[in-house]
């Protein structure tokens, strides 16, 4: 893997429906984009055409429509090449993606590391490109994607294996979610500095209508509770809610996702 001259590129969020964010990597002197997950086709289209960029790539993380849905109509008028995980939903797909895989965008410029990280659907993938992270709905900043189609224990080590990346490791997810789920994070660990601090940062970025990604792997280790249920006070939460013994890291997981589920 690569390490990116940083200059060279520029990456956007394109906002899209109520809370979707889709990511546009920008190569600053090829003028060339690669966007991933287009749930919808104009915001796209109009960031293009306001930059005067070219499409040469679509990245999907995984088959939902708000990740999918713009698809159609990029591939219409830009004819990228499409990169999906192996899945029966998503249209066009030129590449087939698994774990492992490792795919180059030679006028963006960039290499991706495919990663496996079932859980919110058993497609999901993310694109790693050191030192970026595209996690779709698997990692939010300070919260975790719902289990759709997975068991928590997917899901469980689909985020540990994220967890396992370079701390300075930016990740850039697919929603603006931060602060309500900092809201949630708060009353599992009601004494986290870290935490508290980072909700009035956030809470500022979010009155000035301001994206609070991507953020970083150190950061959520530091507050994000699906990041630390080995953490005796994020278990002890978890027991106190279900009002039983929680006997590992899974089941304490397991226990503050479905919490959040009701919350
Ligand atoms: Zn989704
Ligand atoms: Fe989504």
């Amino acid at each position: 893997m690569i390490n990116h001259p940083a200059s060279i590129f520029k990456i956007y969020p394109i906002p899209a429906f109520r809370d979707n964010y889709i990511w546009a990597i920008v190569n600053i002197n090829t003028h060339y984009t690669t966007i991933i997950d287009p749930g919808e086709a104009q915001p796209v289209m109009d960031f293009i055409e306001k930059h005067k960029l070219a499409l040469e790539a679509i990245l999907v993380t995984h088959h939902h429509p708000d990740h999918i849905g713009g698809i159609n109509a990029l591939v219409k008028k830009y004819h990228p090449k499409v990169f999906a995980p192996i899945s029966n939903y998503i249209p066009h797909a030129d590449y087939r993606l698994t774990n492992d895989d490792t795919i180059t965008l030679n006028n963006t410029e960039c290499h991706f590391q495919i990663m496996s990280i079932p859980g919110h659907t058993l497609d999901h993938i993310a694109y790693y490109s050191k030192p970026w992270l595209f996690c779709g709905d698997t990692l939010f900043s300070a919260g975790c994607g719902r289990i759709f189609e997975g068991t928590p224990e997917q899901m469980y080590s689909s985020l540990q294996k994220i967890a396992a990346l370079p701390p300075e490791t930016q990740i850039f997810c697919a929603h603006e979610y931060t602060l309500a789920n900092l809201k949630f994070a708060q009353i599992i660990e009601s004494n986290n500095i870290e935490l508290n601090n980072y909700r009035k940062n956030v809470k500022m970025l979010s009155k000035n209508k301001q994206t609070t990604l991507p953020s970083t792997l150190a950061l959520e280790k530091k507050i994000n509770p699906f990041l630390r249920v080995d953490q005796p006070t994020v278990k002890l939460s978890a027991e106190q809610y279900c009002k039983q013994v929680l006997h590992n890291e899974t089941e304490v997981f397991a226990t503050i996702r479905e919490w959040k589920n009701k919350f």
